[in-house]
This record gives C-alpha cells, sequence and structure tokens, in this order.
C-alpha cells in the first residue's frame, strides 16, 4: 500500500530531508538515523519512508516491510560491531509505552548491558 507522506510529521520531514538528521543506511523504503537523544552507546532509528502511526496502524501486506526494518537493524550492528556482543529493539506503541513520536520506529540499542525488566 502506498503510504504518502503527513506534512507535519517530524520523521517524514526528516525522510524529505526538511530536518536534518544523522543518517546511517538508506534504502528505497527505509531510513535509519541516529537518535538525537541516545539511551545507549548505538540508538538509531529505522522507519519506514511511508507515513505510518503506529504499530496497530500496519496492515496484513505491510509485514514484510516490519521484516525488513528488523533486517536493517540487525546489518547496521553488524556494521557498527555489536551485533555479536547484543543489541534491544524495540517499538513504542502509543501512550502508555512511552511512544512520542507518531511515526513507526524501531529503536536499534547496543553497546551497554540493557536491564530488564524495562521501565
Ligand atoms: P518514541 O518515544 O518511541 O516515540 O521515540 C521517539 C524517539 O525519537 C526518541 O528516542 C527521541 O529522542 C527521538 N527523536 C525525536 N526527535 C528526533 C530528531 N529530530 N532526530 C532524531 N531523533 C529524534
Amino acid at each position: 500500500m502506498d503510504r504518502p507522506a503527513k506534512a507535519d510529521c517530524l520523521f517524514c520531514r526528516i525522510v524529505k530531508r526538511e530536518v536534518p538528521a544523522d543518517i546511517v543506511a538508506e534504502t528505497d523504503e527505509l531510513l535509519a538515523f541516529h537518535d538525537v537523544n541516545p539511551q545507549a552507546p548505538h540508538h538509531v532509528l529505522i522507519v519506514p519512508k511511508g507515513h505510518i502511526a503506529t504499530t496497530n496502524d500496519l496492515l496484513a501486506e505491510e509485514a514484510a516491510l516490519v521484516g525488513r526494518m528488523v533486517l536493517l537493524a540487525r546489518d547496521i550492528a553488524e556494521d557498527h560491531d555489536f551485533a555479536q556482543s547484543g543489541y534491544r529493539l524495540v517499538l513504542n506503541c502509543n501512550r502508555q509505552a512511552g511512544q512520542s513520536v507518531y511515526h513507526l520506529h524501531l529503536h536499534l540499542l547496543g553497546g551497554r548491558y540493557l536491564s530488564w525488566p524495562p521501565g
């Protein structure tokens, strides 16, 4: 499904290069960039270029897109030499999970021990 950009969405604006970001990787459908407020030595966000607000809004036909987000995160961890030490992938959905930007994004966190359960 074609997912048009949302004009007032911060991550859509990063995808369109209207807002600067420290870009790590790009494919035809995904963009990965450093989180502006990193919670670990490695903290990268992987976003679809089309606007999808939350995981609740995903369509069954977008399952492979989410899979490719995970594989891109894995590739970034490998490229930056922390795949073997370990990393965490997080998708926050809505208020109680602490979602603050309503454009689907996968957090890739690594480079330190991450406690469990999460806060
Ligand atoms: P979440 O709380 O799961 O919605 O995560 C949103 C993330 O986006 C947070 O970790 C923020 O630090 C990050 N963030 C907000 N604005 C920017 C920006 N302009 N560039 C990069 N990351 C951002």
